[in-house]
């Protein structure tokens, strides 16, 4: 990972930490953390956070900490847990000895909580959550006090520990802060510290049946943990003067709150509530589903960790909301397989073909290179034979200008191989698609140049029919039809712009032979046609699925270049 000079300057929060070193304001000492609620899986917004956290310890010789806020046991479970700490993992960051949760601290938070009733800052309140809610007030109206706000000091204490106790149902009362119904933030209208919930904890169990909200515990927790610079995204700012009370009235240390523009991508949904519906209402098969956002997701898809900390860098942080094209994304993985994936030669959509004038038992080993951009990568051996396969899309009986590819009496080159040229187009009787082509080869051109110095326009990729391996590719597209999937009219959801091409399953896909021996994960450049990998759940040998990654088309290349 990049070492100060090299990070782009627009990193505003750098400049701050260079600020804080020299103002010796932290003791010279950087701490970030990464907080995630365990009640989903992460995304690729959660991606630019881990990066942004770690990379910023990484870069200062910090610390950061693997913290999970888990204050609400009803949307949290330990499968989340598991899959977090594998994803912080794979995109190659350490939290060493430091995972924490914000449960480890609920007895602390609880003796915060008496502090504040002790101090005349907090009450018990009897109004049920509707009227929480009326009394609460808008943007442009005031709130109103509770009935309950002026009870004693020693009535709040008898009735919180009562609380704790368990004697009272879900719902009936809450502790709140005393702070302030007129004031224009909504945040510090005496927002609510503690619930009754009866439900069990992943990892407390039926120790409580009261929990501290999330702005109860967040900045404590922060607190707790010596962190120097607490970054959360935006929609926490207004949030900020709360937690600046909370440390003020508890007379804690104070960490320094700063705020970044979240990831939003485009084609992409990254709320975790909106994914998890995703997977409920089985519109993908999982959380790591190839079409997820989810870094699960992206992982099976093929993507490599190098490609997601490369976008993140590039993407950068700001202070102001903006959406960042899928396409860019692509660009960094396709940077980063091109360098390091295998070529080899598979179709997806199989028409055969018969050389005619080739010797019926003849197998010739052609020399293939692995990485033309990487010639360290050496050179491979494919079998050619009289019967092979190419993509029905390689050839056409009538074909348009501008198709330079097979067409009958028409010559192309074989990847590797020879010179070719079609003499006949044999069609199905019934259905009057092409069955299979014929063709010749010329001797000559062995290695794909004629020593007569004849041009061919195109050069297919093609494999041997006797020696082929059978595989199912699945190609996936944008879950998406449109840049923002939240774009519908009022009464609709983003359901309506779900992509019904967004997985394609083709189930005879025909494989150059080294692919029959393949481990899940393993990723490929399928030579035209884009970077493909190895299923880590469905592909068994013998019956192989490949993920179609990303196409070889760079839109992001494109754009570029109109833009300069
Ligand atoms: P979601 O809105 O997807 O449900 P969240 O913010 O509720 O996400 P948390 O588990 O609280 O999810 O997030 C952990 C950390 O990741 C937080 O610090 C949060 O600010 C950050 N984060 C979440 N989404 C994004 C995003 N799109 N871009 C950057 N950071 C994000
Ligand atoms: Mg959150």
């Amino acid at each position: 990972m990049s070492k100060n000079d090299q990070v782009p300057a627009s990193n505003f929060i750098l400049s701050i930490i260079r600020e804080d070193l020299k103002t010796d304001k932290f003791a010279g000492l950087v701490h970030t953390r990464f907080p995630p609620e365990p009640n989903g899986y992460l995304h690729i917004g959660h991606a630019k956070s881990i990066c942004l956290n770690f990379g910023l310890a990484n870069e200062f010789d910090g610390k950061c900490n693997l913290r999970f806020d888990d204050t609400n046991p009803i949307k949290e479970e330990s499968e989340y847990v598991e899959s977090i700490k594998e994803d912080v993992r794979w995109l190659g960051f350490d939290w060493q000895d430091r995972e924490f949760y914000a449960s480890d601290y609920f007895d602390q938070l609880y003796r915060w909580a008496v502090h504040l009733i002790k101090a005349g800052k907090a009450y018990v309140d009897d109004l049920d959550a509707d009227q929480i809610r009326e009394y609460r007030g808008t943007l442009t109206q005031p709130g109103k006090e509770s009935p309950y706000r002026n009870r004693s000091i020693a009535e709040n204490l008898d009735l919180f520990e009562r609380m704790r106790a368990g004697e009272f149902p879900d719902g009936s009362r809450v502790l709140r802060a005393k702070i302030d119904m007129n004031s224009p933030n909504i945040n510090l209208r005496d927002p609510v510290l503690y619930r009754i919930l009866h439900a069990s904890h992943h990892r407390t169990g039926d120790t409580w049946c009261i929990y501290p909200m999330y702005d109860f515990a967040h900045g404590q927790c922060d607190s707790i943990e010596k962190i120097t610079h607490s970054i959360c995204t935006l929609e926490f700012e207004d949030h900020r003067p709360l937690y600046d009370w909370f440390i003020e009235e508890l007379g804690i240390y104070h960490p320094q709150q700063i705020e970044f523009a979240r990831l939003n991508l485009s084609y992409t949904l990254m709320s975790k509530r909106k994914l998890l519906q995703l997977v409920q209402e089985k519109i993908v098969s999982s959380w790591n589903d190839p079409r997820m956002p989810t870094i699960s997701g992206l992982r099976r898809r093929g993507y490599t960790p190098e490609a997601i900390r490369d976008f993140a860098e590039r993407i950068g942080v700001a202070k102001s909301e903006s959406t960042v094209d899928i396409a860019l994304l692509e660009h960094c993985l396709r940077e980063d397989l091109n360098k390091r994936a295998r070529r080899v030669m598979a179709v997806l959509r199989p028409l055969k073909v018969v050389i005619d004038n080739y010797p019926d038992d003849q197998i010739e080993e052609l020399e293939a290179y692995n990485n033309p951009e990487d010639m360290k990568m050496g050179t491979r051996k494919v079998p050619f034979s009289k019967n092979l396969f190419i993509e029905q899309d390689d050839f056409r009986a009538d074909p348009p200008k501008k198709f330079f590819r097979l067409a009958p009496g028409r010559e192309v080159r074989l990847r590797y191989a020879y010179f070719i040229k079609c003499v006949d187009a044999v069609k199905d009787p019934e259905t009057g698609q092409i069955k299979e082509l014929h063709c010749t080869y010329d001797p000559a051109s062995r290695g794909g140049e004629s020593p007569d110095g004849r041009k061919v326009k195109a050069t297919l990729h093609w494999v041997s029919a006797a020696h082929a391996v059978d595989a199912e590719v699945r190609l996936y597209d944008n879950l998406f039809t449109r840049p923002d999937p939240e774009d519908v009219a009022p009464d609709e959801d983003f359901r309506k712009n779900l992509n019904p091409d967004s997985l394609q399953v083709l189930p005879n896909c025909k494989m150059e032979p080294g692919l029959a021996a393949v481990k899940p994960g393993e990723r490929f450049q399928f030579e035209r046609l884009g970077y493909f990998c190895v299923d880590t759940l469905d592909s068994k040998p013998g019956s192989l699925v490949f993920n179609r990654t990303v196409t070889l088309k760079d839109t992001w290349a494109r754009i570029e270049k109109r833009e300069d």
